[in-house]
């Protein structure tokens, strides 16, 4: 250790050295997040473009730290795959949000969403236990399989192509839905939407984003047209403003995320602009 300290540059570029003291930081502090309780799940409504009526929501997980304050997923989740910190993470992930989707049900009858969405990460879906994780946690809350959708993205798919057709069928066969999100940025080829047993497309936020350009336009709506020849829904995400909402409505795109209908909220926050809806 002496001898590290010793060989050390004497010019150390200071943002390099801050980002890899945060990631240090970050990387310590994630070992026992759960047992601190330090994870909770926000909600971002998934929208009927066409009635404009709440469908389901997409779980995504919030790290409050005490010291840190709020470090955004994008910032740990990189970090807890390579420490392997993401299956018991990626379990709680899926208890938790079966839990609520469960309890709203319970509590809202029919004006609880339909769906509950959850992200999944890669070594997740390569993990053994993925499968019994989800049977368990649908059993546990007594949700019906239909009402779990599973978000994985294309790159993941690809990574260890027959191991992810063999989970994602045992999945199936549980009867969960499969999203792909991100649709549009990975590598892989059209072909995905044959091989894989998948539900829907999440069209990825850069695509709704220049949509003010015609050549997007014309590739959104392809890939709308295909999605429906394919029997799968799409759910463009990334919807900040009414020239974007409009834009999808005419093409005939289903469903809608982003912004111009709710940020990610708090379960709490949620439920209370459910209820205020309803006139409560
Ligand atoms: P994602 O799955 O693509 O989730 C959508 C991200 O876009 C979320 O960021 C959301 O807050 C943001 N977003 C939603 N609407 C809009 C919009 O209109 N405009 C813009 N600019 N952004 C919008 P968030 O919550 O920071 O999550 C980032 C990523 O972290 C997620 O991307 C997902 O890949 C990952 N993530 C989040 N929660 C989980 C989790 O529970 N498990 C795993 N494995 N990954 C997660
Ligand atoms: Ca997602
Ligand atoms: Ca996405
Ligand atoms: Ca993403």
């Amino acid at each position: 250790a002496k001898a590290e300290k010793l060989d050390r540059p004497v010019v150390f570029d200071r943002v390099l050295r801050d980002k890899a003291q945060r990631r240090l930081y970050v990387e310590n502090e994630l070992r026992d997040v759960l047992s601190r309780n330090e994870l909770t799940l926000f909600y971002q409504p998934i929208i009927d473009l066409e009635t404009e009526e709440l469908r389901g929501v997409e779980a995504l997980i919030r790290w409050f730290h005490p010291v840190g304050g709020m470090i955004p997923p994008d910032e740990f989740i990189s970090v807890a795959e390579e420490m392997d910190m993401i299956i018991p993470i990626g379990n709680f992930v899926i208890d938790e949000a079966c839990r609520q989707l469960a309890d709203w049900r319970n509590r809202l009858g029919e004006h609880a969403p339909d769906n509950m969405h959850v992200n999944v990460s890669r070594k997740q879906l390569e993990h053994p236990t993925l499968i019994s994780v989800v049977e368990q946690a649908l059993q546990k809350h007594g949700l019906p399989a239909g009402c779990l959708h599973l978000e994985v993205t294309e790159s993941m798919i690809m990574h260890d192509r027959e191991a992810s057709i063999a989970t994602l069928n045992g999945l199936k066969k549980l009867g969960v839905k499969l999203d792909v999100d991100d649709f549009g940025t990975g590598y892989s080829s059209l072909s995905c939407l044959c091989d894989f047993p998948i539900d829907a497309l999440k069209l990825d936020r850069e695509f709704v984003k220049k949509s003010d350009r015609d050549r997007e336009v014309t590739l959104i709506h392809a890939l709308i047209i295909l999605a429906e020849k394919l029997g799968l829904e799409v759910i463009a995400e990334g919807v900040e403003n009414t020239e974007q909402l409009a834009l999808l409505q005419d093409l005939g795109c289903c469903l809608g995320q982003g912004y111009y209908f709710s940020r990610p909220v708090s379960g709490q926050d949620l439920e209370e602009s459910i209820l205020v809806g309803l006139g409560t």
